[in-house]
């Protein structure tokens, strides 16, 4: 028996009456682009999140890149991110002409705090990414009012996910997701969404996904191409009102893990007053890679994800780390992620267990 990494077809079987009949509702509406399945999925999940502005957009990277164009984010300007992350969180920010600045996470939560954003700012920095990363909750608020800087919230990882202040993609000045099919909430191929309570910032959104216009008629900035398209908004609205109960789902694998490998490996630690919906459930260990040949050869599929952190990768070569990332080295070097779903079984989740502590003896 093998066990997956993740799952994401399992929880779709029992939908896939509701998801023809979305997609022949598209075929038959004719409407392909920007009509009025994009419109509803906008409004329901600006709803599911509590926040006032949902904008589709054709994936999670371009969402980074729009959200940090809104804030006004150029040429000459830092943005703050952690190298701890998938590398798309720092891609879009040299496209356009800003510098990243690497930052560290605390390897318990694989966020980051007030202070190692902190330790990153200068007197150019425009803006900070906040991965909410694996589904975690990085401390939004507090970054914001402490340091006085916008966060785009990196919530790609995070639908689903709780935090004390409301749910990610609520919290700070503007935030992004992505709907990749293996994500928390799926497309059936990309899709994502910029999100946001200001609507000065949802109305630059709206018009930089469109080419940076407003009317089709006149063009105020030099834009994107980048929507959400119909096809994708009818399957995701499908799906939204089971995400609370596959995140449920997740959560309770997590804490099946957690009694069964506490004080065996290192366990992923919820941030202050998080319940965060683990879209990667991802536990530490001094030999990562033995481990995971181990699982391997018990079927068991998992990790590294980040083995190399975005500040090592060739392609940043030319933006230096300028500070000590101590979080991130440990995290980098001892992170595996193991398998969690919303269709995880608990005999699944007790013969990941089994095969961890027969390893770690
Ligand atoms: C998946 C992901 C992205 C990028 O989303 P795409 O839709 O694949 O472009 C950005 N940041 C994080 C943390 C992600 O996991």
């Amino acid at each position: 028996m093998t066990v997956r990494l993740f799952d994401p077809s399992t929880p779709l079987r029992p939908l896939r009456a509701e998801l023809r009949e979305a997609v022949t509702r598209v075929l038959d509406s004719e409407r392909y682009i920007l009509g009025p399945e994009v419109q509803a999925f906008e409004d329901e999940f600006a709803d599911h999140l509590g926040v006032r502005h949902a904008i589709g957009v054709a994936n999670g990277t371009d969402a980074i890149t729009i959200a940090l164009r809104a804030l006004g984010v150029g040429p000459g300007d830092e943005v703050v991110v952690p190298s701890f992350s998938f590398w798309a969180s720092a891609e879009a920010i040299p496209p356009i002409g800003a510098t990243p600045v690497f930052c560290d996470v605390d390897p318990e939560t694989s966020c980051v705090t007030v202070d190692s954003v902190r330790a990153a700012v200068t007197a150019k920095t425009k803006a900070i990414i906040a991965v909410h990363l694996f589904g975690n909750v990085a401390p939004v608020k507090a970054i914001e009012e402490e340091l006085g800087l916008p966060v785009v919230e990196d919530a790609a990882q995070a639908a689903g996910s709780l935090g004390p202040d409301g749910r990610p993609g609520s919290l700070g000045s503007i935030a992004t997701f992505s709907f990749y099919p293996s994500k928390n909430l799926g497309a059936f191929g990309d899709g994502g969404a910029v999100t946001t309570g200001d609507g000065a910032l949802a109305e630059r959104v709206k018009s930089l996904r469109f080419h940076g216009s407003r009317d089709k008629v006149s063009y105020e900035d030099v834009g994107y191409n980048s929507r959400l398209d119909e096809l994708q908004a009818a399957i995701l609205r499908v799906q939204l009102p089971q995400l609370d109960r596959w995140s449920d789902h997740r959560r309770a694998a997590a804490s099946w893990y957690a009694s069964a490998l506490d004080g065996v490996v290192g366990l992923p630690v919820a941030t202050r007053g998080a319940s965060p919906a683990w879209h990667l459930y991802v536990i530490r260990h001094p030999q990562p890679d033995a481990l995971a040949d181990h699982l391997h050869t018990r079927g068991i599929e998992c990790r590294g994800y980040y083995r190399r952190p975005i500040h090592e990768q060739p392609a940043m070569a030319g933006y230096t780390r300028t500070l000590p990332l101590p979080g991130t080295d440990v995290a980098a070097a001892q992170h595996l992620a193991i398998p969690i779903s919303a269709a995880i079984t608990r005999d699944e989740v007790d013969e990941v267990s089994a095969a961890i502590r027969e390893f770690c003896g």
